[in-house]
């Protein structure tokens, strides 16, 4: 079940608020430490779906400014006038006599910890399961991905019902993961922005984007590693498709701080990941094998896992080559690059295969001679642009990318009647690509190399191979 929490400071805001998010929710947990004028009864009588009333103190992080007695006063109200569910934190004094005397209501008694996921989460939950709670929620805070599992076991080898989750961004998986193996529910937001914790998810995202309420236990998992991964669209892309074309599969951002933590952790479980900056190098000293074009490009995007056995490969260099091909000839023509990262590497190859006179320019220079040294071609800083001809110029640095749009890498009056291609895909037509455009220049965003890159994947992991059109419609879409 989804249950979106309801933050706001008067009843008649929360009711309104209720309103909205009854449309999606399955359930909603009424926050009332942060209302000021809390009329349970008005609230109650205004519900459509089941609620929890939850009323946090200070000490746990939570808003309500009465005394104890007060907030106990009140958990005895909302017991009394008949909510479906009534939050008890563990700590509180008064537990024992709310679980005795709760009525119709269920009690949920719940651990909260802001810090860390403790080591000893078994005995956590067999102190809240003596209490009699009718449900155990363990919240805790995810400093690490494996955080994340020592919840999700917990979960699967419940013995009665519980809520768990993980909080933070690191703990988003948690989120999505923890219904599947069982959590009573997960918590949504009822809209980006008006999260109640960290690492909360929009509750349509839930719904319509990782499909929570139909996916099963059995699906296979799928998901992208990087830091930060929060920016990736990788996750729409997917999860679309896996719906369009009727498969039990979900992909989740994977945020990775520490590429030895989620290698010696994930892969048994995932069917197969994308990999995004920083790890794209990295990660090729943790598979079995690699593909002919990675190894040389020399950086992963991609990872298959057959039979327990991690193959990488890199999709970066055909996806952005397939875009080009489609609007312009490569061979002969100069080809001005800009930026020496993970995928100017990958597409300054495709460039040199394809017959084209490359020249690299970095803002770094030695990173250019650098790459340049390996491909046999021209290297300089950024600054020689004005000087060189350029018949295809392509930008592969971040430079114009969300949030700052204004930016271009070159200026923009030097770019006239070329082929330009800016690799960014956020915002899909960026502030070179516009004046390039306007400079009579046939352009090429990176939202293209972004699809043919991920229909590759798509078809890596599926053995479909889907058509892209329907990738762009999506893209389009969301
Ligand atoms: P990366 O390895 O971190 O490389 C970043 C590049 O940008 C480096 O060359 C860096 O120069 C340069 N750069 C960063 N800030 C700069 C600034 N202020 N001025 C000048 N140059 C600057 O990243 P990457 O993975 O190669 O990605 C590069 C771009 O390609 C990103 O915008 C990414 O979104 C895009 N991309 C798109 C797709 C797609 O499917 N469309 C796929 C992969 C990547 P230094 O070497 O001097 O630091």
């Amino acid at each position: 079940m989804i249950c979106i929490p309801i933050i706001d400071t008067t009843t008649d805001r929360v009711i309104e608020n209720m309103r909205k998010a009854s449309l999606i929710a399955d359930l909603l947990e009424i926050r009332v430490d942060h209302v000021t004028d809390p009329d349970l009864e008005k609230i109650l009588s205004a519900r459509t779906k089941p609620v929890i009333i939850t009323i946090m103190p200070e000490y746990e992080n939570g808003s309500f400014k009465g005394t104890e007695e007060e907030r106990v006063s009140l958990l005895k109200q909302a017991v009394y006038l008949g909510a479906d569910y009534v939050d008890v934190n563990l700590g509180c004094a008064e537990l024992k006599n709310l679980i005795k005397n709760r009525g119709s209501a269920k009690i949920i008694v719940s651990y909260h910890n802001f810090e860390e996921t403790p080591d000893d989460l078994d005995i956590i939950y067999n102190k809240i399961k003596s209490t009699g709670a009718d449900i155990i929620k363990i919240a805790t805070s995810a400093n690490k991905l494996s955080d994340n599992l020592k919840i999700l076991r917990l979960v699967k080898k419940r013995d009665q019902d519980m809520i768990g989750i993980c909080m933070g961004q690191t703990g988003e998986i948690s989120r999505i993961l923890a219904p599947l193996y069982g959590s009573y529910l997960t918590f949504a937001s009822l809209q980006k922005g008006r999260e109640s914790a960290p690492g909360q998810i929009p509750a349509e995202t839930l719904k319509n984007i990782y499909r929570i309420n139909d996916l099963n236990p059995q699906c296979n998992i799928y998901g992208i590693i990087g830091n930060p991964v929060n920016k990736s669209k990788g996750y729409i892309l997917h999860n679309c498709l896996f719906k369009l074309y009727s498969l039990n599969n979900i992909y989740l951002n994977f945020q990775v701080n520490d590429l030895e933590d989620f290698t010696g952790n994930f892969p048994d479980m995932l069917s197969g990941f994308s990999v995004t900056m920083p790890h794209k190098q990295n990660i090729m000293h943790y598979l079995d094998k690699t593909d002919p074009v990675a190894e040389k490009i020399g950086a992963v995007n991609t990872v298959v896992n057959r039979d327990g056995k991690l193959t990488g490969y890199n999709t970066d260099m055909t996806g952005a080559i397939k875009a080009l091909l489609s609007k312009t000839e490569i061979k002969n023509r100069s080809v001005t690059i800009l930026g020496a990262g993970g995928a100017a590497k990958a597409i300054a190859s495709g460039i040199i295969e394809e017959g084209g006179k490359l020249t690299i320019l970095n803002r770094t220079v030695e990173k250019a001679d650098l790459l340049a040294q390996d491909l046999n071609c021209n290297s300089g800083p950024i600054a020689e642009f004005k000087k060189i001809r350029t018949d295809i110029l392509i930008n592969i640095t971040s430079v114009g990318m969300h949030p700052d749009t204004s930016e271009s890498p070159v200026d923009t009056s030097l770019v006239r009647e070329m082929v330009v291609f800016d690799a960014i895909y956020n915002p899909a037509k960026t502030r070179l690509l516009k004046e390039a455009e306007k400079n009579n220049c046939i352009i090429i965003s990176g939202m293209e190399m972004f699809i043919n890159q991920s229909a590759e994947q798509f078809r890596l992991w599926t053995g479909i191979q889907p058509d892209t059109n329907l990738l762009r419609d999506i893209m389009q879409w969301n």
